[in-house]
């Protein structure tokens, strides 16, 4: 992604609103800045396994099976360190890490049967020119759409379902995604679909006009904010349990000053 340039339209996805909603400063380090970051293992295991759910519907229907998913695995975690070389050091333990991610692949054979459907689009981008300053855009790990014509865009969690009352602010994500294709399209999706494989939860919600009018609202408002603090350099750090994941910690003003 090129530099921030103050006369091209703001870039937002929905990660980029969450990560300026949790901490502005660590927007800044991350979109204003650029600041480089080691790969994370969490991020690379939740790759390899969106990678082999992605692959797995180029076999036909009969063939999408916990085993051949699983059989995916090796090449496909090939591929990804020789894009990333330096993943070869961080992974020490081979078949502790092919259990792990074999295990998130077991688990989505217990949620959804990939036999009985067909994934029309996989890691679809949407983009959409939201006003003459903000570009909106995001990538749907999967998006079906029934014979009846109804649509259901599905995005698959390695970690584990929020915590009851969170599932609201989970769900934002896939809000955006329903106005981007509601905006592109012009039909709004039935179903909205998180799937975690950390704990085998699914987080269900159907979309209506009215949750778009909010979304598009709360998106306004934060692109809003962004513009405000682009505008007077004020990027203030927020602290929460996240520092402790935060690879900026050591020069982040919350915990140097
Ligand atoms: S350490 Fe915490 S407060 Fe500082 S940038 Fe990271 S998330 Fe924000």
């Amino acid at each position: 992604m090129l530099p921030y340039v103050s006369n091209q339209p703001l870039r937002l996805s929905p990660s980029r609103v969450s990560e300026f909603e949790n901490c502005p400063q660590l927007y800044k380090y991350r979109v204003i800045d650029q600041l480089p970051q080691p790969p994370s293992l969490d991020a690379e295991r939740g790759t390899l396994v969106h990678t082999v759910l992605h692959d797995l519907f180029e076999n036909a229907p009969a063939d999408r099976t916990p085993q051949s998913a699983i059989e995916l695995l090796p090449s496909r975690w090939q591929a990804q360190m020789a894009e990333k070389p330096e993943l070869m050091e961080m992974v020490t333990n081979e078949k502790e890490w092919f259990d792990r991610a074999e295990s998130l692949l077991r688990t989505y054979f217990t949620l959804e049967d990939p036999q009985s459907f067909e994934a029309t689009h996989r890691e679809l981008h949407l983009e959409n020119d939201f006003s003459d300053e903000i570009y909106l855009h995001g990538y749907v790990d999967r998006l079906d759409v029934a014979p009846t014509g109804e649509v259901r865009i599905v995005d698959y969690k390695t970690g584990k379902a929020p915590k009851p009352g969170w599932e609201e602010k989970a769900l934002f994500q896939l809000r955006v995604y329903a106005l981007l294709y509601f905006k592109t399209h012009n039909v709004l999706p039935r179903l909205l679909q998180l799937i975690y494989l950390g704990d085998g939860k699914v987080v269900k919600s159907t979309p209506t006009l009215t949750d778009l009018a909010a979304t598009e609202k709360v998106l306004k408002r934060v692109a809003s904010d962004i513009f405000a603090s682009i505008e007077k350099d004020y990027w203030p750090p927020k602290p929460s349990r996240l520092c402790d994941w935060c690879f900026f910690k050591s020069i982040c003003p919350a915990h140097t000053s």
